[in-house]
């Protein structure tokens, strides 16, 4: 599923969080939102996800419109850094919150979800984990459980916040590679947001350079790392190495 943005501004009281931003995503393709803290990246998650709203602007899967209810509940999965599993329930039962919470007529049977969750934890590297309690677990482990409970729904579209941005240096690049490798096995349109160049550098196919609500560069992360387009981007990726 392709995603377009277009000329998307979004204001907080008076503060200009994001001006005119224009960008779209390719079916399948795994995009990096990068910037430094307070750059627009969340704010812009949030308006692609329908979580939040443009004061300006679009927001189209397929050329649907998110601000339709249907679109986002039915093809959208997030990982947030923060984004809490349910602590009273097994890893199994929050793995499928997405499909339990669905009306009768659309929900999985009973033996169908439990199907799906056995794979899910194959997927995500954690069978016979499904009744632990999240608690019993590590934090690679539970954004692994948070990344599963995203996929369940069977999302067209994945968007992460800093999913990994909370565990140290040698998780989080194991856990990106797997991610990578996982997106090319599945062709999910991919998002995710991160200030960590070498991160976007490694996972995506192109990068978004954002600073002060406003894309300074977009193209293949290769190329904004070896022909920064702006002062800002040259500094931001300069100052960082
Ligand atoms: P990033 O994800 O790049 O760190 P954010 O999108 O979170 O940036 O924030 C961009 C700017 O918008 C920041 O200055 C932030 O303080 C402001 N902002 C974000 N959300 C709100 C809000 N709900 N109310 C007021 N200001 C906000």
């Amino acid at each position: 599923m392709g995603i377009d943005i277009k000329s998307v501004n979004k204001r907080f009281g008076g503060f200009e969080a994001l001006r005119d931003v224009n960008l779209s995503v390719a079916p399948g393709e795994f995009l990096a939102l990068l910037g430094p803290s307070g750059s627009g990246k969340t704010t812009l998650l949030r308006i692609i996800a329908g979580l939040e709203f443009a004061d300006e602007g679009q927001v189209l899967f397929d050329g649907h419109d998110v601000s339709e209810r249907s679109v986002r509940d039915r093809h959208v999965g997030f990982v947030f850094q923060h984004y809490a599993l349910f602590k009273h329930i097994t890893v199994a039962k929050n793995i499928a919150f997405g499909l339990e919470v669905r009306p009768r007529a659309s929900r999985p049977s009973r033996q169908d979800i439990d199907e799906r969750v056995q794979r899910l934890l194959q997927l995500v590297q954690l069978p016979g984990l499904g009744g632990r309690y999240p608690s019993q677990l590590s934090g690679g482990q539970r954004q692994r459980v948070a990344l599963a409970r995203a996929l369940a729904i069977e999302p067209k579209v994945l968007l992460l916040d800093e999913p990994f941005g909370a565990l140290d240096a040698k998780v989080r690049k194991e856990l990106r590679r797997w991610l990578r490798k996982l997106h090319d096995e599945m062709g999910i349109t991919t998002v995710f947001v991160t200030h960590d160049q070498e991160e976007a550098l490694e996972i995506a196919d192109r990068v978004v350079v954002m600073s002060k609500g406003v894309i300074e560069q977009v193209g293949p992360a290769q190329e904004v790392y070896d022909q920064p387009a702006t002062p800002f981007v040259y500094d931001f990726l300069g100052n960082t190495n």
